[in-house]
C-alpha cells in the first residue's frame, strides 16, 4: 500500500491568504500545506479520501492514472469544496463512486445540486454514484475499509482504515469503543493543529496522547495550522516514531 499526502494544512492551508505570519513566509516547501486530503494505491485501487479546493492542483502534481472512488470524511468545505474537479476522471473513466454518511451525502447534493440533480444535466457535469457510509466495515472492489467515528465538537466525522493503515482527521475526541479499531496499526495518520487547545481539533498534546495511547509503529501528524511552528523545528521536538507529514511526501506500508 502505498500513501500520498496530498494536502496536510488545515482549513485555510498554509501560507494564509494575505498572513506576515514567520511560517506562511517560509521558504521551506515543507512549510507549504494545501488542504488536507490522501491518495491511497492498494492492490490496483487508487482511493482519495476528501476532496477539498486544492484537489484539481493536488491532482496534477501526484497524478493518478485513476479515482476509484473518493471517500469523505465530513462535509466541511477545506474537504468537499473540489468535487467538481473530479471531471477530468469521469471523461476518462465514466461514472464514479462516493462515499460518505448519509448527512454528508445530503449535504453535497445541496452544495452541488446540478450534479445530483434528477432533471436533464447540463453537458459535462459528472455522474457521481453515492454510497453511504454507515459505522461499520464495507468493501470497495473486496478491499475492506473500516470507518472509525470521531467527534469534530459535536459533528460526528469518520476517519477510516485500510488494512494496517488508518487516517483520521478533524477528530477532538473518539470513544474508547472506536479506539478498539485502530489497534495493531503500522501506520496511525492523526490531526493536530496547533499547540494551544482548539475546540474541535486535537492539539499537539491531544494528538500526542492518542498515539501513547493506540501505539502504532509510526504517526505521522496532519491538518497542520501555520501556529504549529516551523516544519524542521516542530520536527526536532517529536517522539522517534512521531514525524509531521507534509504535502507529497508518501509512505509505503507492507499489506
Ligand atoms: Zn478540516
Ligand atoms: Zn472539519
Amino acid at each position: 500500500m502505498k500513501i500520498t499526502f496530498l494536502g496536510t494544512g488545515t482549513s485555510q492551508g498554509i501560507p494564509v491568504i494575505g498572513s506576515t505570519h514567520p511560517v506562511c513566509l517560509s521558504a521551506n516547501s515543507k512549510d507549504k500545506r494545501l488542504r488536507v486530503s490522501i491518495l491511497v494505491e492498494w492492490k490496483d485501487n487508487t482511493f482519495v479520501v476528501d476532496c477539498g479546493p486544492d484537489f484539481r492542483q493536488q491532482m496534477l502534481r501526484a497524478n493518478p492514472e485513476r479515482i476509484d472512488a473518493v471517500i469523505f470524511t465530513h462535509e466541511h468545505a477545506d474537504h468537499t469544496a473540489g468535487l467538481d474537479d473530479i471531471r477530468p476522471f469521469f471523461f476518462k473513466q465514466g461514472d464514479i463512486d462516493i462515499y460518505a454518511h448519509n448527512r454528508v451525502l445530503g449535504q453535497l447534493q445541496q452544495r452541488f445540486e446540478y450534479i445530483f440533480t434528477s432533471e436533464i444535466k447540463y453537458p459535462g457535469v459528472p455522474n457521481l454514484i453515492q454510497n453511504e457510509v454507515k459505522n461499520e466495515p464495507f468493501t470497495i472492489n473486496n478491499l475492506e475499509i473500516i470507518p472509525i467515528e470521531g467527534l469534530h465538537y459535536k459533528l460526528p466525522v469518520f476517519g477510516y482504515r485500510f488494512g494496517n493503515f488508518a487516517y483520521l482527521t478533524d477528530m477532538k475526541t473518539i470513544a474508547e469503543a472506536e479506539m478498539l479499531k485502530l489497534q495493531n496499526l503500522d501506520v496511525l495518520v492523526i490531526n493536530a493543529l496547533r499547540e494551544k487547545e482548539h475546540i474541535s481539533h486535537f492539539n499537539l498534546d491531544e494528538a500526542l496522547a492518542m498515539i501513547s495511547k493506540l501505539k502504532p509503529k509510526k504517526a505521522y501528524l496532519t491538518h497542520i495550522s501555520h501556529y504549529l511552528g516551523f516544519h524542521d523545528e516542530v520536527q526536532q521536538k517529536l517522539p522517534k516514531n512521531v514525524f509531521l507529514a507534509y504535502d507529497e511526501l508518501t509512505i509505503n506500508i507492507s499489506n
